[in-house]
C-alpha cells in the first residue's frame, strides 16, 4: 500500500487504536496528522515517528474541530484520508443508563464522527478523491449487555457510513467501518479495572468473560485494526464503500 503524496488525519491518534492507524498509515508513506483533546501524547506521537503532526480538539466540538482540521490542511495539505477513531465507552445496566449517559455516548462516538466528515466531506468530493473509515466496534453490529448507549452510538456510526457511502458512490470518496472486537488499549484495560473494583475478580477472569464469545481467544492488537484501516485507505480499494469489515477474531 503507497500513500506517498497523502494528507490522512487520525482523530484519537495519539494512543490506542489511532496511534497504531497513525503508524501503519506513516510506514506507508503517508503526511499523518493525530488529532486529540491531550497535547502530550500527540506530540509524543509526532516525537516517536508515528505522525508527521498534530492538532488539539474536541471532537463533540464542532466549531473547534471544524478550525482544527482546516489548520492541519493549511499546515499539511487537504486532507485526502479521513480515520473518525475518536471514542469511548461507559458502561451501565440500561435502567441506570439515564438520558445524560445517552446523549454523551452519542455527542462522542456519532456526533464525533459527523463533525469530523462534515470538515472534510465538501473538499473530498470537489477533488473528487478520498477515504473516510470509521473505527465503528462490534458493538455496532450486535448488541451486549450493560452498554446499551454505546452500542446504540455504534450502530449509528454504522448506518452513517452505510448511508454516506451510498450518497458518495459515483464521487471518487469511499467511506467505511472498521469494527474492532476487544483490542488491547487502554478503554480496555480501564474497563478491566472497573468491573475489578466493583466484582473483586481477577483480571484474568474478567478477560475470559469478555472473550467467551470471541473465537480467537484474545485481545485484537491495535496493529491487526490499524492493517485494515490501512487497506480501505489504499488506493486499491476504490471500489470498496459502505462496509462493515470485523476485526474481532471470529466474533459475530
Ligand atoms: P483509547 O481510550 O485508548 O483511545 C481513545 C482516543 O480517543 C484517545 O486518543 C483520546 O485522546 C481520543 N478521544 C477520546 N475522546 C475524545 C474527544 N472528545 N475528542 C478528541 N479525541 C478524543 O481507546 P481505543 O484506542 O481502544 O479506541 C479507539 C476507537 O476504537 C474508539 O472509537 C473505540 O470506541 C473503538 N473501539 C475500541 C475497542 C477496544 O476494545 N479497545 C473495540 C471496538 C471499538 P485524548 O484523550 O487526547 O482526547
Amino acid at each position: 500500500m503507497n500513500l506517498q503524496g497523502r494528507h490522512a488525519l487520525v482523530t484519537g491518534g495519539g494512543r490506542g487504536i489511532g496511534r497504531a492507524v497513525a503508524a501503519a498509515l506513516r510506514g506507508a508513506g503517508a503526511t499523518v496528522t493525530v488529532l486529540g483533546r491531550q497535547e502530550a501524547s500527540l506530540s509524543e506521537t509526532v516525537a516517536a515517528g508515528d505522525a508527521t503532526g498534530y492538532t488539539v480538539a474536541d471532537v463533540t466540538d464542532e466549531t473547534s474541530l471544524g478550525q482544527a482540521i482546516a489548520q492541519a490542511a493549511k499546515a499539511r495539505g487537504a486532507i485526502d484520508v479521513l480515520v473518525a477513531n475518536a471514542g469511548g465507552a461507559e458502561s451501565a445496566p440500561f435502567p441506570k443508563a439515564d438520558a445524560a449517559l445517552f446523549r454523551r455516548m452519542f455527542e462522542l462516538n456519532t456526533m464525533g464522527v459527523v463533525h469530523a466528515v462534515h470538515a472534510v466531506i465538501d473538499g473530498m468530493v470537489a477533488r473528487r478523491s478520498g477515504r473516510i473509515v470509521a473505527i465503528a466496534s462490534i458493538a455496532g453490529l450486535k448488541g451486549y449487555p450493560y452498554v446499551s448507549a454505546y452500542c446504540a452510538a455504534k450502530h449509528a456510526v454504522v448506518g452513517l457510513v452505510r448511508a454516506l457511502a451510498a450518497e458518495t458512490a459515483t464521487t471518487g470518496v469511499t467511506v467505511n467501518a472498521v469494527c474492532p472486537g476487544y483490542t488491547d488499549t487502554e478503554m480496555v484495560r480501564d474497563g478491566v479495572d472497573r468491573i475489578r473494583e466493583k466484582t473483586g475478580r481477577s483480571r484474568e477472569e474478567i478477560l475470559a468473560h469478555m472473550l467467551e464469545q470471541a473465537p480467537i481467544g484474545r485481545l485484537i492488537r491495535p496493529e491487526e485494526v490499524a492493517a485494515a484501516v490501512l487497506y480501505l485507505a489504499s488506493p486499491e480499494a476504490a471500489a470498496v464503500t459502505g462496509t462493515t469489515l470485523a476485526v474481532a477474531g471470529g466474533e459475530a
